[in-house]
């Protein structure tokens, strides 16, 4: 298909080409013309005979132009078409992450109940040993309870009207007289998304009104945009005076840090807890009760507060959160609400309570890129990949193993900062010493 873009040069036209390869003086002619200007990276795309050879030209040009290499870039077998108008645009091979697993992590879950290796994809040296530790410490001590608290994926349109008055008729009137509309327009859209509840907020003459659905086994950010964008329409045609400025207000809130999702919840809201004993604190962490205690409260609670905090009361959710994202095809830039959360603990004679509160883990077994190759075959390590029986129950106990994992990481980071073994651990797994 042509692009409907100007070129100061001239339309790109199609190469003629027979059969499923462009030959090699085509080939040489498009690299020549992307690297000279006449034609973008986009256009590529239309000019090419299929996608596998779209991306091959592409990259040979982008080397061309940098002066560099780019075997391994383009090393991986892949079906690009596959990927071509879900998972990216200009694509000129893939980025390779390590990939270790930890496990397997026994979950004594609401939804999942049994033992699952987890996947973790970083270049961050000694996090999976790291882990991998703490899952040893929290299976030696009967395995991690879990429960999910709350599920909804939301969205928080903003609507503007002339006046407080129609604001405040609109949100404490109109929006409850009308839900159950507001509910069948949004559900025309989705099979699998179902709108739960609102909730609005007034400022001055505005509303933001946070949508929050069920999105079954989807992280649900497109399925709930779509039937929120459904639901605004109604709202636009039956409140005259309500104007849609945006169909997220950053009331939702995605991809930014932000009280309202930590007090109300977005995605899954989740609570992971075990109990050491004495004796796995001795032996595995090589510390006691006391002491990670005392490391949780004043790092994670009187540092985390002095630091400014507003959500992230805890000693590293993040990685193992970016690190199971990238290796499942999660959204990676929902790392920062996904590791948002408290990590609380109590001495209780010898041993120790800890317990992690996620209260806004963004995830999905489907959609997105859960379905690309490896991503898929990372979620089916865990034993969760595609949809559910029923449905919602895989991203369910995905988000229970997440929980369980995160649990570990930071039983172990506050046990190695205890014993002062952080940074003895990253000198002998974590240090990249060119030459040495
Ligand atoms: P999606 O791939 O857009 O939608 C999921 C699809 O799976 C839907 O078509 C759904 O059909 C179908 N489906 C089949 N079985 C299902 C099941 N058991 N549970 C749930 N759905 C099932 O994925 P998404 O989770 O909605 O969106 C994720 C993507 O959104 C990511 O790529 C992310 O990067 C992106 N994103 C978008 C925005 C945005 O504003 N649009 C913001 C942030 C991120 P039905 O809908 O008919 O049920």
């Amino acid at each position: 298909m042509m692009t409907n873009q100007k070129s100061t040069i001239g339309s790109p036209r199609r190469l003629r080409v027979r059969g499923s390869h462009v030959n090699n003086s085509e080939k040489g002619d498009l690299i020549r013309k992307v690297v000279l200007g006449d034609v973008t990276l986009h256009q590529i795309d239309a000019m090419a005979p299929d996608v596998n050879e779209a991306v091959e030209i592409r990259r040979s040009a982008i080397e061309k132009l940098v002066e560099a290499r780019l075997e391994h870039i383009g090393s991986a077998h892949m079906d690009y078409g596959s990927i071509k108008g879900k998972n990216a645009e200009n694509i000129i091979g893939m980025a390779a992450i390590p990939l270790g697993v930890v496990g397997p992590i026994k979950v004594n879950g609401g939804h999942f109940k049994g033992a699952a290796y987890v996947p973790l994809a970083t270049t961050e040296g000694a996090l999976i040993a790291s882990i991998g530790r703490g899952v040893k410490a929290i299976n030696l001590s009967g395995g991690a309870t879990v429960r999910v608290i709350n599920d909804g994926m939301t969205r928080g349109p903003v609507f503007t009207f002339n006046s407080v008055v129609d604001a405040e008729r609109f949100s404490n009137e109109w929006l409850p007289e009308n839900l159950e509309r507001l509910k069948a327009a949004a559900g025309a859209t989705t099979k699998h998304g179902v709108l739960q509840s609102l909730k609005p907020i007034v400022r001055g003459n505005n509303v933001f009104v946070r949508f929050s659905y069920k999105t079954g086994d989807a992280m649900g950010m497109n399925m709930v945009t779509v039937a929120t964008e459904a639901a605004c329409a109604y709202i636009e045609a039956h409140f005259p005076t309500a104007r849609l400025v945006a169909v997220s207000g950053n009331f939702c809130s995605d991809k930014k840090q932000s009280s309202v999702n930590a007090l109300e919840g977005r995605g899954k809201t989740v609570v992971a807890e075990a109990v050491i004993n004495a004796e796995v604190l001795r032996d595995v962490l090589k510390t006691t009760a006391e002491q990670v205690h005392d490391v949780n409260y004043k790092k994670n609670w009187i540092g985390s507060a002095t630091a400014g905090s507003l959500t992230q009361f805890n000693a590293h959710f993040a990685n193992s959160i970016a690190a199971i994202f990238l290796a499942t095809g999660q959204d990676a830039a929902q790392v920062i609400e996904s590791s948002s959360g408290y990590t609380i603990t109590e001495v209780r004679g010898k041993d120790l309570y800890i317990s992690v509160t996620l209260p806004s883990l963004e995830i999905g077994t489907i959609g997105g890129g859960t379905g690309l190759p490896t991503q898929r075959e990372a979620l089916s390590i865990i034993g969760v990949a595609g949809a559910g029986d029923p449905s919602g129950d895989n991203a369910l106990k995905f988000a229970e193993i997440i929980a369980a994992i995160v649990v570990s990481g930071e039983l172990n980071l506050l046990s190695a900062l205890a014993t002062r073994e952080l940074g003895k651990a990253h000198q002998e797994l974590g240090r990249n010493r060119p030459g040495a």
